[in-house]
């Protein structure tokens, strides 16, 4: 057995052709013997105990220990079948078996000791087994009390024969040949001695083939710690070396346009949040290392009053900001409420995006060069080529899920000399062990707060024979001079029967809202973006009441006399989608009102999800639930940001645990920051066979 058994080829396993090598690496990415040992097992079958006859109950799949003390072959109409009595110190059990008959008539011999594994049925008062698992009782006598591993499977392993008996037997081979220097200890022996961790060996042999239960559960402490930590030590370890290599400019003080912004011109008192991550800001503005951070908060939370206040104190240290939304209408909104709320202060703020043409573009490239322009807001087009500034020392990108890391990086070239100082809001609230797997290399400034004197939006479930009641309600919110929502799912943009849907909606609506009395607003995913753009306005100026729309409003649109946001086939939504949708009203003083309308009858899922909407108006408490109810794959964002995928580590269920591994990353880091000393060698060359892709299993270590 060679050294790098771990690296060899899948088809050296005996079983494994070329065939199944080319299914297995289809299916399961496999190419090597390592890559298939590196597997775990999802759940195990209880093979611990034997079941007494007597006590055998026909829902549960049992284990029974017994002497055979009859056979007898069948010949049917059409097939043969064997049949077997099965005797126990407690009572009788009969076994058959439609195929294999020749094998198993030489394998059952009368009066010897065996072990069946299987769901008995209850047929006419006797107790069978069809096509039991069977071994003789001394056949292995090891294995015969164990839990035996069970693995992830598809159809198409199956057929090519590569079923769970076939793998459990190759990997039981493989491991009783492993000896444990075919797989290094990958952590520094102070710390598994400290956290009191099995070897890397040892976990492997148990997660496979654990002997008993305490030896599951420390394979499994030992292989999650190791995930998790590798996992956090990659994101703090990469954030340790960009401190060297990426110098940040120095802001270094709060200066008059702060000051006379702050106490001249905002009409509120800030709240702790949002004080607290303005220091946090602040703090990281005077570091001397460039700023990589999340701001998150419910819509509504006063981000955007955070970002405007960290503009500012770039511009008391003489430089310029970038403010960078997803949208046109969302551009536009931050650029009129940032460049009134300057007014009289002296800070030039300009507007860019694709929109503006000719002689007026050509004004801001040349103002944003020459350094007369103090603030630029808006949209992608800032990223592009010809955008060049004087001296750029913070950008800032409202509602992250749109943009990708991709274009974060195409801001940071937009400095002069050093990257800017980053600030990424968004109002997706995620779980703030989750923050840190979503947003890796970024830190994470949370306002969970909401400014004072909001009232809590009113949120309802109705179903259809309610709808009149609904309407009525619609009507007298629009007597009032309010506007309301009406949202449409519409997963799949080209999904015809979901566009059948809205417009059917909104010929009901046009019924029960007649012109020219009642002007309705309709804004789908289809339309010119123009034709949208231009919807979405006379909904703003209030020339509709109502708004006919999919899910494309979900992002930032202020309407602040939007008050009512009716949601359509509520089951079909997301639990933090609902949460942004109904974000769109409670923006005004009134009081506001969302209704989820759904069918009647509900999946449990959807039940659970309407009854937290209705129960909650708290956006982390939501993304808590929504992490509980769906795992973490989808939360919102999870997917493009390239969260990797555990081999063990159960993001839903072991979240919490992110953070120890977080910590201990942390403190030896905060020793260690290059990781030079000697102990730590093991993480760091670890490390770095991560980074180079992680397939030589051999050489891990
Ligand atoms: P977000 O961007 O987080 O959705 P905004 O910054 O747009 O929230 O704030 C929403 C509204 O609340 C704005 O009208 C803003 O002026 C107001 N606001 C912000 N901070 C406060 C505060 N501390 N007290 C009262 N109102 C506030
Ligand atoms: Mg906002």
């Amino acid at each position: 057995m060679s050294s790098n058994l771990l690296n060899k080829e899948i088809t050296y396993v005996k079983g494994i052709g070329p065939l199944k090598a080319k299914i297995l690496f289809d299916e399961l990415g496999v190419e090597t013997v390592g890559d298939l040992l590196f597997i775990y097992p999802f759940r195990y079958v209880d093979k611990t105990q034997y079941t007494l006859i007597k006590d055998i109950n026909t829902k549960e799949t049992v284990q029974v220990k017994g002497v055979l003390v009859d056979k007898e072959i069948i010949r049917g109409q059409k097939q043969k079948r064997i049949k077997a009595t099965l005797k126990d110190s407690s009572g009788f059990l009969e076994l058959v078996w439609f195929k294999g008959v020749q094998w198993l008539d030489e394998k059952l011999v009368l009066n010897k000791e065996f072990i069946v594994f299987g769901k008995a049925t209850r047929y006419n008062g006797t107790l069978t087994i069809s096509h039991p698992e069977i071994k003789g009782a001394n056949d292995n006598p090891q294995a015969a009390l164990s839990l035996e591993p069970v693995y992830g499977s598809t159809e198409k392993l199956k057929k090519t024969g590569f079923d769970g008996k076939l793998r459990n037997r190759i990997l039981k081979d493989l491991i009783s040949k492993m000896k444990s220097h075919h797989i290094n200890e990958n952590l520094p022996a102070y710390l598994t001695e400290k956290l009191k961790l099995v070897s890397k060996y040892k976990a492997v042999c148990w997660i496979h083939f654990p002997p008993n239960e305490e030896a599951l559960a420390a394979a499994r402490k030992r292989l999650k710690f190791e995930e998790v930590f590798y996992f956090q030590m990659r994101i703090l370890y990469s954030k340790e070396l960009r401190k060297y290599k990426y110098k940040g400019e120095v802001f270094e003080k709060v200066g008059n346009y702060f000051n006379r912004y702050y106490k001249e011109k905002i009409p509120f008192e800030l709240t702790g949040a949002q004080k607290r991550v303005i220091k946090e800001i602040r703090k990281d503005f005077a570091s001397g290392v460039q700023m990589n951070r999340l701001l998150q908060g419910d819509v509504g939370s006063g981000k955007t009053m955070v970002a405007l206040l960290s503009m500012l104190i770039a511009k008391d240290n003489g430089y310029q900001s970038v403010l960078m939304a997803p949208t046109e209408i969302l551009a536009q909104q931050h650029y009129k409420s940032i460049s009134e709320g300057l007014q009289g202060l002296g800070i030039k703020t300009a507007f860019l995006s694709g929109s503006v043409k000719g002689k007026t573009r050509a004004g801001v490239l040349q103002f944003l060069k020459s350094g007369d322009i103090d603030i630029l807001i808006g949209t992608h087009a800032v990223l592009e080529d010809p955008v060049v500034f004087d001296n750029l020392g913070l950008a800032i990108i409202d509602e992250q899920h749109r943009f990708g890391v991709m274009q974060r990086s195409r801001l940071w070239k937009k400095g002069s000399g050093k990257p800017p100082h980053v600030l990424v809001m968004t109002a997706t609230p995620i779980p703030r062990t989750l923050a840190m797997t979503v947003y890796g290399d970024l830190e994470v400034s949370t306002i969970d707060e909401l400014p004072p004197g909001r009232k809590d939006i009113i949120t309802v479930h109705k179903t259809e024979s309610n709808r009149p009641q609904v309407l009525e309600f619609m009507h007298e919110q629009i007597k009032l001079g309010r506007q309301i929502y009406v949202v449409y799912p519409l997963i799949d943009e080209s999904a015809k029967l979901d566009l059948a849907n809205l417009q059917q909606g909104y010929d009901r609506l046009l019924q029960f809202f007649p012109m020219p009395e009642y002007k309705i607003s309709v804004v789908h995913g289809r339309m010119k973006p123009a034709d949208k753009d231009m919807e979405m306005q006379r909904f703003a100026e209030g020339t509709t009441q109502i708004m006919v729309a999919t899910t494309v409003i979900e992002v930032g649109v202020n309407v602040p006399n939007a008050t009512v946001m009716v949601i359509e086939n509520t089951e079909r939504f997301g639990l933090s989608q609902l949460h942004q949708l109904r974000g769109r009203v409670g923006r005004g003083g009134e009081q506001s009102y969302c209704i989820l309308m759904s069918s009647f009858k509900l999946s449990d899922n959807a039940k659970s999800r309407i009854g937290i909407m209705v129960n909650t108006n708290d956006g982390f408490k939501i993304a808590e639930e929504d992490l509980k109810l769906r795992g973490p794959g989808d939360i919102e964002g999870t997917r493009q940001s390239g969260v990797q995928e555990f081999r063990i580590f159960d993001l839903a269920e072991d979240h919490n645990h992110l953070s120890t591994g977080r910590q201990i990353a942390t403190i030896i880091l905060g020793k260690d920051p290059l990781l030079e000393n000697p102990h730590n060698e093991i993480i760091k060359r670890y490390l770095h066979h991560l980074n180079q892709g992680f397939k030589d299993w051999g050489r891990i270590g």
